[in-house]
């Protein structure tokens, strides 16, 4: 069997999704990463069957010389610049790798898909974001696939145009190309920048829990290896140019989701008083809440208020239905970033 190249696969979602193919099948991985910040070769060292190679999607002669040599049908599509903060302080490697990446292997694809003539299948999939959609209202329905684009910052509006690119591709050159727009992921290897692992390390090292705003903007939480259920669901079962929303069914305000970690990280001391010595400066090691650490900052700039997935084409057309809920997931991923502090350490130095 060919192999499938992962780009993005030293990243958080594309590393997990490296692992949870090839425990689901023997299939070969080829990675195609650029080794950004946010990317950790360490996060797949240990993979069997998967193949890191350093390089940049925008690099068009190498994603064609590596989908020729190695008989390649197939392609997922995790690489992005994906901080939105970062977004708002250097937009432009948004565009560029989001935008210009994106139509880079879309070109590829196609000199080597469909320029060559025959008709052997393949697969374009394009990893994206329910943040195409723009911020919804308290009652406003939740994103569905017809809802209209109206993405808000840098990030979103670079996500939003390799979608379009995407679709054009299939639309104009025949290519088949899936797309899913997912939520908001969480779970094992994510780069301590983002919302859970950032506040759970904060928790760990007596650090304040920055909240932006109110607290209340709302978000649907996705188990990261659910994400990878639904992709490969949209790999077997997904129709060539349409798009699929996968979440997690939970929405939640980020104050209920900042709670939730203090809530775990305070059982995990009371059950392991071995957390003492490794934090002591954690408030869980004197017996305090961490939630005692909870601080108002200054709200992030165009911040918006509401994301919430309408997933029922997902659940009809490719039997996708969420495993994992988020007590449970967070419970999960909390204890991964306690077990593996060798992991995540080297990465705060960044
Ligand atoms: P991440 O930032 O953790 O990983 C991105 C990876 O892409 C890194 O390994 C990085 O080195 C690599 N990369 C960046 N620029 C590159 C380039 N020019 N060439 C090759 N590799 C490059 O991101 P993530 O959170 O794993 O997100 C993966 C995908 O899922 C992104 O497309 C993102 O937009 C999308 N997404 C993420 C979330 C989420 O909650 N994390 C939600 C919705 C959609």
């Amino acid at each position: 069997m060919a192999d499938i190249l992962v780009t993005g696969g030293a990243g958080f979602i594309g590393s997990n999704f490296v692992r949870y193919w090839r425990e689901q099948r023997n299939q070969g991985v080829v990675v195609l990463d650029a080794l950004t910040y946010a990317g950790n070769a360490a996060s797949i060292a240990d993979v069997e069957g998967a193949t890191l190679v350093e390089g940049d999607i925008c690099d068009t002669d190498l994603v064609q010389k590596l989908l020729r040599d190695n008989d390649i049908r197939t392609i997922v599509h995790f690489a992005a610049e994906s901080h939105v903060d970062r977004s708002i302080t250097g937009p432009h490697a948004f565009v560029q790798t989001n935008v210009i990446g994106t139509h880079s292997l879309l070109r590829a694809a196609k000199a080597e898909w469909l320029d060559r003539g025959g008709d052997e299948p393949h697969r374009f999939h394009h990893v994206s974001t329910d943040e195409v959609y723009g911020s919804l209202g308290a009652d406003d329905p939740a994103f569905s696939e017809t809802t209209a684009y109206a993405p808000n910052s840098p990030y979103s509006a670079s996500k939003a145009g390799s979608d379009h690119l995407v679709r054009a591709y299939h639309h104009t050159f025949g290519m088949d190309v899936v797309t899913t727009n997912c939520s908001n992921n969480y779970g094992p290897y994510q780069f301590p920048e983002k919302l859970i692992p950032l506040f759970l390390i904060n928790a760990l090292e007596g650090r304040n829990l920055p909240i932006y705003g109110d607290g209340m903007n709302v978000r649907d939480w996705l188990f990261v290896t659910d994400h990878c259920r639904g992709i490969e669901l949209a790999l077997e079962k997904g129709k060539p140019g349409e798009v699929y929303n996968i979440g997690g069914g939970e929405e939640l305000p980020n104050l209920t989701v900042i709670e939730t970690i203090c809530d775990v990280v305070d059982q995990a001391f009371a059950k392991d008083p071995a957390l003492r010595e490794r934090y002591p400066d954690a408030p869980a090691a004197r017996g305090e809440p961490t939630e005692s650490l909870k601080t108002f900052v200054e709200d992030r700039k165009g911040h918006d208020r509401r994301y919430a997935i309408d997933e029922r084409k997902a659940r009809a057309e490719l039997g996708y239905v969420p495993a994992v809920d988020f007590k449970g997931g967070m419970e999960r991923t909390i204890a991964w970033y306690l077990a593996n502090e060798d992991w995540w350490r080297p990465l705060l130095a960044r």
